[in-house]
């Protein structure tokens, strides 16, 4: 049995708004409100949702990369939140993150070997002739050719420096990566092709991954378990199987609804769903979803309904959970 590597428990990240006459009006955007979840070992958590629900500001306040508001964040047992500027420095080399855009995060002024051997020489792991070793090795390992070290990231293509960018997170071997979109910046011809490589990375390094995405195909690809997000809130976390076969709560219905099947013998009904995601400054109260909700009853704009377990370990957050179909 894999053990827990990171806990999040109560995870908020809430920014002030000032506006008006000397900033008076001031209001607060929730983005990340009360998170709470737990990742195994060599697991691959997907976070899904539409732009704006708070997926990437999760990721980063997981990192320290922004400072989250309240909660806890354990991982691999150790206090994330407590540490000092340095202890968490240190600890950054076992969390990394790997980034939407490989162009615009790879510096464009070094080159490949530099690109990938910056945090060998910040965290100091290896020197010399073993660091020049390694850079090879991590060349070999993400198929780039090691005779392209001296080259800078704009002779590559998109792919090729979403593999620098992966090979740059790895080099200082850590236990967690949270990919932030790392593919849908990508031509889809060449999605296939990183999500393949990070599934093998994955098993031959024994890593964990966050894997953050907008795509439900691209999470199907590679998830074992899965998160949806709406406006700083899960409001389903399920395995693959169960959230792709069973899908409860109505948002996760509709998003499934949207994928499209390569099949014109079949047809799937698409779930609309009325109105716009609301302004995280201003969420709707109680369930976050009732002004959009095909389903909403009275006390839904009242109360946060709380999590159902509707089978083992597949949690929804929906006052109908369990108690009626939602169809
Ligand atoms: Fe819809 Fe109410 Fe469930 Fe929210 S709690 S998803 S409004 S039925």
């Amino acid at each position: 049995m894999a053990e827990t590597l990171l806990e999040i428990k109560d995870l908020k990240k809430y920014y002030e708004l000032k506006s008006g006459f000397l900033g008076r009006d001031r209001r607060v955007v929730k983005a990340v409100d009360g998170i709470t979840l737990a990742l195994k070992e060599g697991e691959i958590l997907g976070v899904v949702g539409e732009s704006g629900c708070g997926k990437s500001t999760l990721g980063r306040s997981i990192l320290r990369l922004i400072e989250p508001t309240d909660g806890e964040i354990l991982f691999d047992g150790k206090n994330i939140r407590a540490l000092k500027k340095e202890e968490l420095r240190q600890e950054r080399s076992n969390m990394q993150i790997i980034f939407q855009d490989p162009g615009a995060s790879l510096n464009p002024r070094m080159t490949v070997g530099e690109i990938i051997g910056e945090p060998i020489e910040l965290f100091g792991t290896e020197t010399g002739e073993a660091k020049e070793e390694k850079i090879y090795k991590l060349m070999d390992l993400v198929g780039i050719n090691r005779s392209y070290i001296h080259r800078f990231p704009h002779e590559f293509s998109g792919g090729q420096r979403q593999r620098i960018g992966i090979a740059r997170a790895l080099a200082v071997d850590p236990k967690l990566i949270i990919c932030d979109e790392p593919v849908s910046a990508l031509d889809v011809s060449v999605r296939a092709q990183v999500l393949n490589l990070m599934r093998e990375l994955k098993e031959k390094l024994n890593l964990t991954y966050i894997f953050i995405s907008h795509d439900l195909s691209v999470v199907h690809h590679i998830c074992d378990r899965v998160a949806v997000m709406y406006l700083g809130r899960i409001v389903e976390i399920a395995s693959k199987q169960q959230l792709y076969s069973n899908p409860v709560h109505p948002y996760t219905k509709a998003l499934l609804s949207a994928i499209p099947i390569p099949d014109p013998e079949l047809k799937r009904e698409r779930i609309i769903i009325p109105g716009d995601v609301p302004s995280p400054a201003n969420p709707p109260s109680g369930c976050h979803f009732h002004k959009r909700c095909p389903y909403v009853r009275p006390e839904c704009s009242d109360v946060i309904p709380p999590y159902v377990e509707v089978e083992e370990g597949h949690h929804v957050l929906c006052c109908l959970a369990g108690k009626e179909t939602v169809e």
